[in-house]
């Protein structure tokens, strides 16, 4: 058999090795490349780009696509992947009932553990790529390739818990944000003051 997206000989599975590992590549991308491209889609506010100097591509350089924006609004590219699992899963295990919905990010992710098994026995395995391909083009297509690099302000210092620990987990930002917000403990620093304040503790010991 040959590979379905290059024609690669490839034994008896629908996906080359090459194939198969961009796939595994692009379903772990996918919901990063989807939020940041959320990130960046959020209307600057002045002021910001006085204290945070933003490096390389400041979002989309291109007029927006109204129609890749209302796809992204309604959650295009999750109902994608979702109806691939649904129907991955309903190949693997016929006697299991469909999966719910569970979000661009755990469906990507279901997807790319079941990779290897994809690309050796899923007879859309081609389909499924080719998809997931142009889902990552049209991100990138509003986001910029590639995707503008966060920049790292520092570290945050919100007190969690009740023992007065610190947080500490890297803020970072990316170019349109017009606020930053903790990954980990999901504070949000709004507003110069909030800004100046992050930046005034960077410089003493925690
Ligand atoms: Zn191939
Ligand atoms: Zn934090």
């Amino acid at each position: 058999m040959t590979c379905t997206l290059c024609g690669t000989n490839t034994g008896t599975a629908y996906l080359c090795q090459w194939d198969t590992a961009s796939l595994a590549k692009r379903l772990a991308e996918l919901p990063i490349l989807y939020a940041e491209m959320a990130e960046c889609l959020v209307p600057r506010r002045t002021g910001w780009g006085d204290i945070i100097a933003t490096h390389g591509a400041a979002g989309p350089s291109s007029p927006l696509n109204e129609d890749a924006l209302d796809q992204l609004s309604s959650g295009h590219a999750a109902a994608v992947v979702h109806s691939w699992r649904v129907d991955v899963q309903r190949e693997r295990w016929p006697q299991h009932a469909a999966p719910p919905p569970g979000g661009l990010a755990a469906d990507s992710r279901w997807l790319a553990m079941e990779v290897d098994w994809i690309a050796a026995h899923y007879k859309a395995a081609g389909e499924l790529a080719r998809e997931i391909r142009a889902l990552e083009a049209q991100a990138r297509a509003l986001v910029g390739d590639p995707v503008p690099k966060r920049k790292l302000i520092g570290q945050c210092i919100a007190v969690v818990g009740d023992e007065g620990k610190v947080c500490g987990a890297d803020i970072t930002h990316a170019a349109g944000e017009s606020r930053l917000k903790c990954r980990t403990c999901h504070t949000v620093y709004e507003g110069q003051t909030d800004l100046l304040l992050l930046l005034h503790y960077q410089k003493e010991p925690a």
